[in-house]
């Protein structure tokens, strides 16, 4: 960062800080990951100079026929990762690769059925202050009470209530396997479209550590950054060729202008990257750390949501430890634990204060991170959480947390 070391102290400072903090501490958010020095690269170069709206070899601007190679190079792997005939790799984000499709698929006004943010859903799936939840008519689905996991039944009968045109499948705090086939088995009895926003899960599907909702959904969007390891942003994908051409005139000129080629680039490389044979090591990983991070905690008397985790995340019921989530994320940051506060099912606190935390495993697995750490990271958990108003023990963690981070360095 020499340049920019010359040019702007004030952002390298806080970068080269950010940098210190990715690498001293112990990354558990579940949406995060870090990617290799390779897609960091592409992601930073000359790409991002340049304009190309519209699609390989149908672009608005004169100068394309490299950036026109990137994004055909991202399509085709991508293609192969998922085994599906048509991608869009231009979305600039997760949130906006679902609402291309939303637009491209039912009319303003609506119904959709998606499962609720407070029972783990996210934002684009239906909550009254986004996109989706102030143009369409919502109708939310959760999970079972007993069980904590879906119940289909109970899904197929809001479903024959309600007739959505489009049925939403996928969250971003749900730790059990979803059943693909089921949803579209449900979304064909009431003739709704199945859409399955796959953005936490997306890696163990690459790798077949989670079915693929491709064979059964019309439409699978993701994030690149989570599972997935590549740069922040989205993607489309479907086996219909017309819902394809109308994906991408929502795409382009629908809601964005100029892609991003950097980032497309830096997608291309991640994909190159998750069709290695090492990938698929990777995410088998991040599921046995995952499960023994959940077994390891339970033996410490905390709480698993569901019982435990069929993928890479968790949520940490705090009601027995008698802490709130807000509390929790607090002073596990102090010791350099970095997670978030997270609603559970049927949560009696607030959004905003919460009874749990949400755990995931993508990216302690990337620093080569195994089961022998999980429990390490469990009994650190545990040794900030029942102490949360001691100082001294949280100043102990966090020297353990450096110690371990340590011997697992990241970018150094
Ligand atoms: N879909 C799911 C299931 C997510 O968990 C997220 C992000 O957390 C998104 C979509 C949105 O992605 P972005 O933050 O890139 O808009």
């Amino acid at each position: 960062l020499e340049n920019l070391k010359k040019m702007d102290m004030g952002i390298y400072e806080v970068i080269i800080k950010e940098e210190e903090r990715q690498e001293s501490g112990i990354e558990l958010i579940a949406s995060e990951n870090f990617v290799s020095k390779a897609v960091m690269e592409a992601a930073g170069s000359v790409l991002t100079n340049k304009y190309a709206e519209g699609y390989p070899g149908k672009r608005y601007y004169g100068g394309c026929h490299f950036v026109d190679e990137v994004e055909t190079l991202a399509i085709e792997r991508a293609k192969k990762l998922f085994n599906v005939n048509y991608v869009n790799v231009q979305p600039h984000s997760g949130s906006q690769a679902n609402m291309a499709v939303y637009m491209a698929l039912i009319n303003v006004g609506d119904t959709v059925m998606g499962m609720g943010l407070d029972h783990g859903g996210h934002l684009t799936h239906g909550l009254n202050v986004n996109f989706s939840g102030k143009l369409y008519n919502i109708v939310s689905y959760g999970v079972d009470k007993e069980t904590e996991m879906l119940d289909y039944s109970n899904i197929r009968e809001i479903a024959l209530e309600h007739k959505p045109k489009m049925i939403i499948a996928g969250a971003s705090a749900y730790s059990r396997e979803i059943d693909f086939k089921k949803f579209r088995e449900i979304a064909d009895e009431v003739g709704a479209y199945l859409f399955v926003d796959m953005a936490h899960i997306a890696g163990l599907v690459a790798a077949g550590e989670h079915m693929s909702p491709v064979p059964y959904a019309h439409v699978v969007t993701t994030t690149t950054h989570k599972t997935l390891r590549g740069p922040r942003g989205g993607m489309i994908m479907t086996n219909d060729e017309e819902i394809a051409k109308k994906i991408n005139k929502i795409i382009f000129p629908g809601i964005q202008g100029g892609p991003l080629m950097h980032i497309i680039a830096a997608k291309a490389v991640s994909f190159h990257e998750a069709l290695q044979d090492d990938f698929k090591e990777y995410q088998k990983q991040v599921v046995k750390n995952a499960k023994t991070l959940a077994k390891a905690l339970e033996e410490k008397g905390f709480r698993i949501v569901s019982g435990g985790t069929d993928n890479h995340l968790m949520l940490v019921d705090l009601t027995s430890k008698n802490i709130t989530g807000k509390d929790a994320e607090k002073a596990l940051v102090k010791a350099e634990i970095t997670a978030n506060k997270n609603g559970i099912p049927f949560d009696k606190q607030s959004p905003f204060v919460t009874s749990g935390i949400r755990l995931g495993t993508p990216a302690v697995t990337t620093r080569g991170m195994k089961e022998s750490e999980m429990i390490k990271i469990a009994d650190l958990i545990t040794k900030v959480l029942e102490n949360i108003d001691n100082e001294e023990v949280i100043l102990q963690v966090k020297e353990e947390v450096h110690r371990l981070s340590k011997e697992f360095p990241l970018y150094k």
